[in-house]
């Protein structure tokens, strides 16, 4: 038996509701996904019937979508940065706050001068070929200490056209020695292991090395924040992202570490999500 597009619309939104605020463009995404059409393809065709392959594949992505798997991995596909991106469950889906980090690095990263960015544990890419294309003199590097990530982040490289350095890395790890940057940035796992948001929403389905660095949720900015002062040049820019009650913390430990000119912007729900600070002092210098 296959069914008509409005009904289809409701049977799904009326399953997904139990596990997405977004449940009726959850369904319209997931249904135009099967009809191959735009999502605005759907709409003022609500009796049109559809294919009985299309039905069944719908019905089951709809089911997926309760497992919870997120949209974007049904899809393979998320928009950042008006650009759309591959995603797989290799990495974390890219969320509209990064987008914060991106604007902060772009203020930075001069558009006629080379320079050298590094992203460190780039995932999906998203932040490392975003500021490649909009910054194309500018040489990037990006690090991940899983291999599945890397194959994900060069495939979105290569859709994008963006020639970026890729090394697989945990943190400045496996950098070559000797290699510095004027700029590095990351969007590391910050939330702590036994933090209930951990069990919310669609997080299980992402994978955790991208959510959680260990029982603090700091573990990862200490150890990209401690070390920076070695992969940067002398008043080179750190920019993270981090925990909304974080801030303060992350603050301290760049000003342990040579940084000052700390800046903080807050996201879409008025949190603060990223910090920027320039290496005043480098210890190392001569030392
Ligand atoms: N901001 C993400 C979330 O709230 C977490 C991203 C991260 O850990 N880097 O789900």
């Amino acid at each position: 038996m296959s069914e008509q597009i409005g009904t289809a619309l409701r049977w799904g939104r009326d399953r997904i509701s139990a596990c997405s605020e977004t449940a009726r463009l959850d369904a319209e995404l997931l249904l135009a996904f099967c009809l191959d059409k735009p999502r605005s393809y759907i709409y003022g065709r609500p009796e049109q019937e559809l294919s009985e392959s299309c039905w069944q594949k719908y019905q089951e992505l709809v089911q997926k979508r309760l497992e919870p798997t997120p949209i974007a991995y049904l899809l393979g596909r998320r928009e950042f940065y008006s650009m759309e991106f591959a995603a797989t469950p290799a990495a974390l889906v890219p969320r509209p706050e990064t987008e914060l980090l991106v604007e902060l690095a772009l203020e930075q990263i001069p558009i006629e001068a080379t320079c050298r960015v590094c992203d460190l544990g780039t995932g999906s890419g998203i932040i490392a070929i975003t500021l490649k294309k909009q910054r194309p003199l500018t040489s990037v590097y990006a690090t991940d200490v899983d291999p599945d990530c890397l194959v994900l982040a060069r495939a979105n490289a290569v859709r994008h056209g963006a020639e970026i350095e890729f090394i697989e890395s945990d943190w400045y790890q496996q950098l070559p020695r000797g290699m510095v940057f004027d700029l590095i940035v990351s969007n590391p796992p910050y939330i702590a292991a036994n933090h209930p948001f951990l069990a919310q929403g669609d997080l299980p389905a992402e994978p955790e090395l991208a959510l959680t660095p260990g029982t603090t949720g700091l573990e990862a900015l200490e150890q990209i924040v401690s070390h920076a002062r070695d992969y940067l040049v002398s008043g080179g820019y750190l920019i993270v992202e981090h925990g909304y009650d974080q801030q303060a913390t992350v603050a301290d430990l760049l000003k342990a570490h040579g940084f000052g000119e700390i800046r903080c912007v807050t996201d879409y729900n008025g949190l603060p999500r990223t910090s920027l600070a320039k290496l005043v002092e480098n210890l190392n210098s001569g030392a």
